[in-house]
């Protein structure tokens, strides 16, 4: 048994959205004739209460419209220093947008309006011009950290009032409102524009979504083939969009049930000293500085389990859909021997 929590998005689709896959009625969705990626962008896009949606094969493309969206050349985007557009997405806000990001030093991940009000820069024909700001729910980097809502109301109010876009990366926002109880709409109320991704908890192969309203959206089709992002019968892939819409969001309680399960468990252990809070399916823990991180990944990998260096002392174990039960009681087990 290959126990893999290197990510969830190592995922295979499962035989029910298999089936849903290869019924799916496709077409052109260069000429916008598919009508499976019809449905489902327009799916997603109710369930923001957005007017717009649009499917993407990446959620890095995604995000990567959305600050092309809403930026010019010389922009400044505002963030968190752990921020994916930052760290994951090769550099992309400058070589595509041509934009800076103005880096907040937050709290796994997320920060507090106070400290974007001083991030936006003067009105001053010498600063960059700060257009955007960006934050993502749940952390990925912070370890699946999930934002208070309130918080993120009173960083929309203060957007509104300096003329600055708003855009949630949610690739794991399902995460975060199965984990919180909040809902899609209340997103879709303070967010300009939200990308969300169908291939990490949801179990999809591939897929993110960006949701907007049509004044911002208008432009995202066509920055989606400047970035070669156009697909042609891609209902095959909306296809298992729309089964785990209606199959695996509930269900994500349960990689959650199971990630505090590990958390605790790791809590126990000698070698280990410090756990970070567990919210949702993510785990980052730090080994004692006298343990050797490549001698104890290895020690796993030797029972054939898989788990990722985040750098900084740091690892990280995210469960998902094919971690099973019993792979759960024999890493639980594995980690006490
Ligand atoms: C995975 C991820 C993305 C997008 O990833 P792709 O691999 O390009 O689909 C964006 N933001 C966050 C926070 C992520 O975890």
């Amino acid at each position: 048994m290959t126990i893999d929590l290197r990510s969830d998005t190592v995922t295979k689709p499962t035989k029910g959205m298999l089936d849903a896959m290869m019924q799916a009625k496709v077409g052109d969705d260069v000429f916008r004739e598919d009508p499976t990626v019809n449905e489902l962008e327009k799916r997603i896009a109710n369930m923001f209460g957005k007017s717009d949606a649009l499917f993407f094969p990446s959620g890095t493309m995604a995000n990567q419209t959305a600050l092309k969206l809403h930026t010019n050349p010389g922009d400044q985007v505002i963030c968190d220093k752990y921020a994916h557009i930052y760290n994951y997405e090769s550099g992309g806000a400058s070589f595509n947008s041509g934009i800076s990001c103005k880096l907040i030093d937050g709290n796994r991940g997320m920060f507090k309006a106070a400290q974007v009000l001083e991030a936006i820069n003067p009105d001053a024909y010498y600063y960059s011009q700060t257009s955007l700001v960006e934050i993502e729910n749940t952390t990925n980097k912070g370890g699946g950290a999930c934002w208070d809502f309130n918080e993120i109301e009173t960083i929309k109010t203060l957007c509104d009032e300096n003329n600055l876009g708003f855009h949630l990366d949610g690739a794991r926002i399902w995460n975060a409102l199965v984990s919180k109880n909040e809902t899609t709409q209340q997103y879709g109320n303070v967010f300009d524009t939200i990308s969300v991704c169908l291939s990490k908890g949801l179990g999809c192969p591939i897929g993110s979504v960006l949701v907007g309203d049509s004044e911002i959206m208008k432009k995202a089709i066509r920055i989606r083939k400047i970035f070669g992002g156009n697909m042609r019968q891609a209902g095959y892939l909306a296809a298992a969009g729309l089964y785990a819409l209606d199959n695996h969001i509930e269900r994500l309680s349960e990689d959650h049930k199971k990630a505090k399960g590990i958390g605790e468990t790791l809590t126990k252990l000698s070698i280990i000293k410090t756990v970070e809070p567990v919210e949702t399916n993510i785990v980052i823990f730090q080994l004692n500085p006298d343990v050797n991180e490549t001698a104890f990944v290895q020690k796993l990998a030797d029972k054939n389990i898989y788990i990722i260096s985040m750098g900084s002392n740091k690892l990280r174990m995210v469960t998902h859909l094919d971690y099973t039960d019993a792979m759960h009681d024999k890493l639980l087990s594995a980690l006490l021997e």
